[in-house]
């Protein structure tokens, strides 16, 4: 499904990532975890298609496509879901507006007629149980004024919303609470199914004990030091990542 090469990348010209390469399968949840600064958030932002950073090396292929030729809509069409897209703030457009333009858009690309009023309040209320949102959030502008805990549970509600085929959840290292942890893994953990797949980035392995991943690569200094299973991530938890820098600095 995404195929990742040795994938180099930078931003205001300095040099971030360094060789990635990850291959990820439908059905499969790869965790991406790293100490702070390692470029977890860069790769996901080069994912995205953001305009800041500049591909120096490598090749992404999507579903089959040259994504790094893709613009970000295009991204999305394909199938390609990035939590942070969509998290800004859009003053006079209610979230419910937005959301009925992003999936009809989606359904357009492929090949779906759109959705009626009545369908897509139907698949609101559904998907509204899944990610446990409140009525009021859908009326009010997109994001605005919305807490964090509020803009996290929005961002997984239109995952659910979008059905993607691959969704990348970066989830800073600012510190959600437990509460916005608990959404995010609820929503993953309900979505998840043979034909799609999620990359998580946390810098903590709490998130883990929500979500289990089949796979945990740690990210140092803009390349993949190391990948195991969701053993990795405990071991992380417990010693910490200096171990690993001491490892590879050693090497
Ligand atoms: P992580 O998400 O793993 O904490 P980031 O991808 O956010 O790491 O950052 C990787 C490195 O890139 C850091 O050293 C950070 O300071 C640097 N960086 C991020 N954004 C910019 C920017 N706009 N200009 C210059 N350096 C940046
Ligand atoms: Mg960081
Ligand atoms: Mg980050």
């Amino acid at each position: 499904m995404l195929k990742i090469e040795n994938l180099h990348a930078s931003i205001e010209g300095k040099k971030i990532l360094n060789g990635i390469s990850l291959e990820i399968n439908p059905g499969e949840i790869h965790a991406i975890m790293g100490p702070n600064g390692s470029g977890k958030s860069t790769l996901a932002s080069v994912l995205a298609g953001r305009e800041e950073y500049e591909v120096l090396e490598g090749k992404v292929t999507f579903a089959g496509q040259d994504l790094l030729e893709m613009g970000p809509e295009e991204r999305a069409q394909a199938g390609l879901f990035l939590a942070f897209q969509y998290p800004v703030e859009i003053p006079g457009v209610s979230n419910t507006n937005f959301l009925k333009t992003a999936v009809n858009e989606v359904r357009k690309s492929r090949g779906q007629e759109p959705l009626d009023a009545v369908a897509f309040l139907k698949l609101m209320k559904e998907k509204m149980k899944v990610v446990n949102i409140d009525q009021s959030l859908m009326t009010r502008s997109l994001n605005e004024g919305f807490s964090g805990g509020e803009k996290k549970r929005n961002e997984i509600f239109q995952m659910a919303m979008l059905e993607p085929t691959l969704s990348i959840l970066d989830e800073t290292d600012s510190g959600l609470d437990i509460d916005a942890l608990k959404v995010v893994a609820n929503g993953v953990n309900t979505l998840k199914n043979d034909h799609n797949g999620f990359i998580v980035v946390t810098h903590y392995q709490r998130l883990l004990n929500y979500i289990v991943p089949d796979f945990v690569h740690v990210l140092y200094k803009g390349k993949i030091v190391k990948s195991g299973t969701k053993e990795l991530a405990y071991e992380l938890e417990e010693k910490g990542y200096d171990w690993i820098k001491k490892e590879i600095e050693g090497a």
